[in-house]
């Protein structure tokens, strides 16, 4: 699977999950729940590093959240560049890839 592949996907779950919680996904609330869960993923984070509640989470449990974290910035990152119009795949080849050549 491609990232294009994988940016439809998260795109067709947001759509549902926006319809089926009445969602109002203005231009700024792409933005905005970025940031949200990017706070949920340092919480995780500092849970699994001792430097925050654990609240009696084992630490196979912490690291799969955290890797759900990390895949719901992911998502909404991937939401971002759709919105926006944005080819992130080209973005990533002139921002991050130059550097292969
Ligand atoms: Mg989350």
């Amino acid at each position: 699977m491609n990232l294009k592949d994988i940016q439809n996907k998260v795109v067709e779950v947001s759509d549902i999950h926006a319809k089926k919680c009445n969602t109002k996904r203005d231009n700024d609330w792409y933005i905005l729940k970025l940031q949200e869960e990017i706070g949920a993923l340092t919480q995780i984070y500092l849970s699994n590093s001792s430097r925050g509640r654990n609240k009696g989470i084992v630490p196979e449990q912490l690291q799969k959240d955290f890797a759900d974290e990390l895949s719901d910035v992911i998502g909404q990152v991937l939401l971002i560049a759709n919105h926006y119009n944005i080819d992130i795949e080209e973005a990533l080849e002139r921002k991050w890839f130059r550097y292969l050549i």
